[in-house]
């Protein structure tokens, strides 16, 4: 993977979130201030804008990049969070040109301790962790016996599963912790922005997978035998 992949990434998250803004809203609605959809977009239209003055960024940068403007640009609780976690997974892709599938479970793996470290949301708190643990955890067992292709699908069902599963939850951390017990039989938008961003991940991969192929290039197997 490559700066390509990583602006691929940046540009299909937008467009999820801009076609779930709504959604986004409607279910903050619900638990919190009704401006998770718009907080979201206000980022990935900044991000988008300053990508094109990065022309030369690596992969590293343009994550980081967009960190920083996610901080400085969104508000709320999901402004930093999100932003932390661009930052570090940009830091741990590091400044080299290309990134294997190694290193972009460190990034996820980073993201998730610098959410954690900033908002201190274990799983099971409904917020942005029970997707991003769950999708990063599926991304390392599929990693593990597999291609990249089998990960990334699997770090997006779980984060979706995760997203789902935030519905019975109570919240115990961000705004919609002040609801207590009313917080019940609703799905966190937090949660569910995250569950774009893996299914975004996975569009990334597979439409690089594609550009590959037409190009008469193999993918990368899975183990040609038993291990
Ligand atoms: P705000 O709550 O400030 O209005 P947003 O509506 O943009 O910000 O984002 C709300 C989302 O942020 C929640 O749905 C939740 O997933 C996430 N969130 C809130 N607090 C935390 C936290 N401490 N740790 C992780 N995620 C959090
Ligand atoms: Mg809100």
């Amino acid at each position: 993977m490559d700066a390509a992949c990583v602006r691929r990434w940046l540009e299909v998250a937008a467009a999820r979130i801009e076609s779930e803004r709504h959604y986004l809203t409607h279910l903050d609605a619900a638990i919190g201030d009704a401006d998770h959809g718009t907080n979201m977009h206000r980022g990935f239209s900044a991000v988008l804008a300053q990508m094109t003055v990065l022309a030369g960024a690596g992969p590293g940068d343009l994550l980081t990049s967009a960190g920083r403007t996610f901080v400085s640009i969104v508000g709320g609780a999901a402004g930093p969070l999100y932003g932390t976690a661009f930052i570090q997974a940009g830091q741990a892709l590091g400044d080299g040109d290309a990134f294997g599938p190694k290193r972009l479970l460190e990034a996820i793996r980073a993201s998730l301790a610098g959410v954690q470290r900033l908002g201190a949301a274990v799983e099971g708190d409904k917020t942005m962790v029970d997707a991003l643990a769950p999708g990063l955890a599926a991304f390392e067992v599929g990693l593990r016996g597999g291609t990249l292709e089998a990960a990334v699908r699997g770090a997006r069902a779980a984060a979706m599963d995760g997203m789902r599963a935030t519905i019975p939850l109570q919240a115990r951390k961000g705004r919609a912790s002040y609801l207590g017990p009313r917080s019940v039989g609703h799905q966190d938008p937090g949660a569910t922005s995250t569950a774009l961003l893996f299914a975004a991940l996975e569009d990334a991969v597979l439409a690089q997978r594609s550009q590959r192929l037409a190009a008469g290039q193999p993918v990368p197997l899975g183990p040609l035998h038993e291990r």
